[in-house]
């Protein structure tokens, strides 16, 4: 194929000129059969790394037997995923959708049904500088991305944004009209910053004691990305709803939404979509979570990660780096002086992918099972990379 049929897609992103033609577990390969280690891994999604057998098995078994019911049936990866879904964490239902923006335009549109219903009309949510929460209109109007701003005025009103990880600053923003406050718990677009546990904790306090609610967006974090199954685990705290996307389908486009049993208040025709609980997507989902709560997994997340940490932590002292931050398999790196955006060019041509969120910081994110020696090679790659 030649690059000029590339012009038949409309630019959306700055693309790098090769074809991708396969992937296996943490390498992807491209039309000259050049293989890549992906830390990258189709942006903290392939959970299993690239077309894992237990993928292929499901979708196969799946496809034999049914694709798509109707979203105004029950199926049984649908309801097995949601059932599953719930075992595994602090919350009662779940609605399913296809991406993170779905799921969070669906919490937005919960959180305000519910202020209709049940706090006289309010509407407001509190949502974070540098916050990202996908590419729907409400959903970049709830962003924190200042490049976001200007664009595809005017947005969906309703969205107060606060610095993050300042409680005072939340806690003077809310009034009568706010309905809840959405956050991710480590901002992964923004550069892998991670909230504080104190805040964490005082936002589940503020709410509850303002009757608002605490939305989560764990579209990144979920799905053992952070160590544990969901990142609110690590700070003994319970929101009342919760978004899920990119692990969830490990690849496959499959997110969910799930909620306390306290705030469920939608009423038919509310919320739905074509593609909700379709039964390929939640069989895939289903072979990934249980590959995740699977005994000893998140034990081996939690090994590659101070494997990563530690490695990298010896790169940036030995090249005069900057911090080294995130929790599990969600790590960046602080790049000091250097142009992360050409880092990641030159580590392509070096067979390795990363990413730069922010002008100075490396994202690492690669699969949840990737190999000690693949994390040492990574290490390798990365001291090469540097050393130029
Ligand atoms: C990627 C991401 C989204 C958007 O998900 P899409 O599937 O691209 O719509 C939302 N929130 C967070 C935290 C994300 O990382």
């Amino acid at each position: 194929m030649t690059s000029s049929a590339y012009s038949a897609l409309i630019p959306v992103a700055k693309r790098p000129g090769q074809l991708f033609v396969k992937g296996q577990g943490s390498y992807l390969f491209d039309d000259t059969n050049k293989g890549y280690l992906d830390l990258v891994q189709g942006w903290a999604v392939n959970t299993l790394g690239h077309s894992p057998l237990v993928m292929q098995e499901a979708l196969a078994r799946q496809a034999a037997t049914l694709v798509n019911a109707s979203p105004g049936f029950y199926n049984g990866p649908m309801v097995e995923l949601a059932n599953t879904l719930v075992k595994h964490s602090v919350f009662d239902q779940v609605f399913f959708a296809s991406s993170g923006a779905e799921a969070n335009e669906g919490a937005i549109k919960l959180a305000r049904r519910w202020g209709q219903k049940h706090k006289n009309g309010a509407f407001k949510i509190i949502t974070f500088e540098g916050g990202f929460h996908g590419r729907t209109l409400a959903c970049m109007s709830a962003c924190g991305k200042p490049a976001f701003e200007a664009l595809f005025e005017p947005k969906v009103p309703g969205f107060i944004k606060v610095p993050f990880n300042d409680l005072a600053a939340v806690a003077a923003a809310m009034d009568d009209a706010t309905v809840a406050v959405m956050l991710e718990p480590i901002q992964g677009e923004a550069g892998v910053v991670e909230a504080s546990c104190d805040f964490l904790q005082g936002l589940a306090a503020l709410c509850q004691a303002q009757n608002a609610l605490l939305i989560f967006d764990e579209v990144q974090t979920g799905i053992g990305r952070t160590g544990k199954l969901f990142a609110y685990e690590h700070h003994g705290i319970k929101p009342h709803i919760m978004t899920l996307a990119k692990g969830l389908g490990g690849g496959v486009p499959l997110s969910a939404m799930l909620i306390d049993n306290a705030v469920s208040c939608f009423e038919y025709g509310d919320q739905g979509g074509t593609f909700s609980g379709n039964p390929l997507m939640c069989a895939v989902g289903q072979a990934m979570v249980e590959a995740v709560t699977a005994p000893g997994f998140l034990a081996g997340v939690n090994a590659r990660s101070q494997q990563l940490k530690a490695g990298l932590g010896l790169l940036s002292a030995k090249y005069g780096l900057g911090e080294v931050r995130g929790q599990g398999l969600l790590l960046a790196l602080n790049t000091g002086m250097l142009d992360a955006s050409a880092l990641v060019e030159k580590a392509m041509a070096l067979g390795l992918f990363i990413n730069a969120p922010r002008a100075n910081t490396l994202r690492f994110m690669p699969a949840l099972n990737i190999s000690e020696a693949e994390v040492a090679e990574a290490l390798g790659l990365l001291d090469k990379l540097f050393s130029q």
